[in-house]
């Protein structure tokens, strides 16, 4: 439908895209499981999620028919001052899967905005119970927690949002000591970054309100991995000075990193945790903001400017909830998992093919997460080279990773690394010297 893009060209502006050169956008008009269908009858296998939203695959029947179900019963409705019965429920189910002290849920409608909130949260809080000096962040290098302007400024130093630097508030980085197969100076890596923030905290122990991190996985600064061991250091040292500890799990939730949040692999719980793109597996926007009893209780008060003055007009959205109660039903399900782990088999076996080309650096994995790095030109080449074969990827500058809905069939996977093996081997020299 070359009319549809036409129109589109006309009126419509996406993101994350210089659109004086970008190619034209490719017209999707269905999807089901792990499969795009372009409107000239051009079929695609969505190998990053569709922007890491979707888990369970397209238009999963289950999900679908929730939708349908609750869109005829209640679309919406304010929810200051009222509730329903999809909201409760789905908190219901997810508090069983969080740990217990994480019990507080504030909603939202996407990453960024669980992220203002945990922001917020967190200032308040110390203003709350009277220390407002206690009001600097820090955030980890590298890391990304969504393009609006506090999520901006946590996330500064992942290298998107130059032009806004004088609409931000100013962030402290902690050296990020990444990993990957083959690394062997790691510890020396992670001792350097916590010596670091050691040496800051004592100089200025009553500056910060809270530490945000992504657990596990940075992904948009191009799927970059840590050492478990090296997030619970970092913890430990953080509640030496009494620092809020929020985990950005809006990527890295709902089974991506092999198991349900990555937090679970962890032998400690932060005091917030943000949650979207998997929150409904993947087919409308809604968020989650979940805190402890310690944060929660520094709000309640007879004084109204105690409160958390913050909302979205779609807060909880019932349609949302429903979608999500029906995605946590999917996990309930044991094959999902085993399903995360299969695929993670997969990444290993395709890595370690791929690993025989020279130009293939940091080969990484974890749960369904693969990556690995390659020249930035090659990248972009591997990706076209890929569309033309039906298969999407989406790399970060020179950062190369898959990330599949868990529906995925295991041959086309293997499929997808046997073809970027080719490609990899027809796009670089330095095999055939
Ligand atoms: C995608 C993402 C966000 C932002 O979510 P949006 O829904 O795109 O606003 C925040 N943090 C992480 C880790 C993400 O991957």
């Amino acid at each position: 439908m070359e009319d549809l893009v036409k129109r589109d060209r006309k009126h419509i502006w996406h993101p994350f895209t210089q659109e004086k050169t970008a190619p034209p956008p490719i017209a999707i008009h269905k999807a089901q499981g792990a499969m795009l269908f372009g409107s000239q009858g051009e079929k695609y296998y969505d190998l990053i999620s569709s922007w890491w939203v979707t888990f369970h695959g397209h238009c999963h029947p289950h999900i679908i028919n929730a939708i349908k179900k609750q869109a005829e019963q209640l679309d919406h409705v304010i929810f200051a001052g009222h509730t329903h019965e999809p909201a409760v429920e789905l908190v219901e189910k997810l508090q069983k899967l969080l740990p217990d002290s994480l019990e507080r849920f504030f909603f939202s409608d996407n990453g960024s905005t669980s992220i203002e909130v945990a922001l917020k949260m967190t200032h308040q809080f110390w203003i709350n119970i009277g220390y407002p000096e206690r009001k600097e962040f820090l955030a980890l290098e590298g890391g990304y927690h969504g393009d609006t302007c506090g999520a901006m400024s946590v996330g500064s130093s992942c290298g998107f949002f130059t032009p806004f630097k004088n609409l931000m508030f100013p962030t402290t980085f902690i050296k990020y000591p990444d990993i990957w197969i083959g690394r062997e100076d790691i510890e020396a890596q992670e001792e350097s970054a916590l010596t670091h923030l050691s040496l800051l905290l004592e100089k200025y122990p009553n500056r910060f309100s809270a530490c945000i991190l992504e657990p596990l996985v940075q992904g948009a600064s191009g799927m970059r991995m840590v050492r478990p061991e090296f997030i619970e250091n970092l913890i430990q040292l953080l509640r030496k000075y009494q620092i809020l500890v929020i985990f950005d799990e809006v990527m890295t939730g709902f089974g991506r990193t092999g198991t349900m949040f990555a937090m679970d692999q962890l032998n400690t719980f932060p005091d917030i945790v943000c949650l979207s793109k998997g929150v409904s597996g993947g087919v409308l926007p809604i968020a989650l903001t979940i805190t402890n009893q310690k944060i929660y209780q520094s709000f309640l008060s007879e004084d109204i400017a105690r409160s958390f003055l913050h909302g979205h007009s779609y807060t909880a959205n019932p349609i949302g909830c429903a979608a999500g109660i029906a995605s946590l039903e999917l996990f309930e399900k044991a094959s999902t998992i085993d399903q995360i782990n299969t695929i993670e088999t997969i990444h290993r076996k395709g890595l370690a093919l791929l690993g025989k080309n020279e130009c293939v650096k940091k080969p990484r994995v974890l749960g369904s997460i693969s990556a690995f790095t390659v020249d930035k030109h090659i990248a972009s080449q591997l990706s076209i080279y890929m569309l033309n074969e039906g298969f999407l990827i989406r790399p970060l500058g020179s950062e190369v990773y898959l990330i599949p809905p868990y529906c995925i069939d295991m041959n086309t996977l293997n499929d997808a690394y046997s073809l970027m093996n080719k490609a990899l081997l027809e796009l670089t020299c330095c095999n055939r010297l």
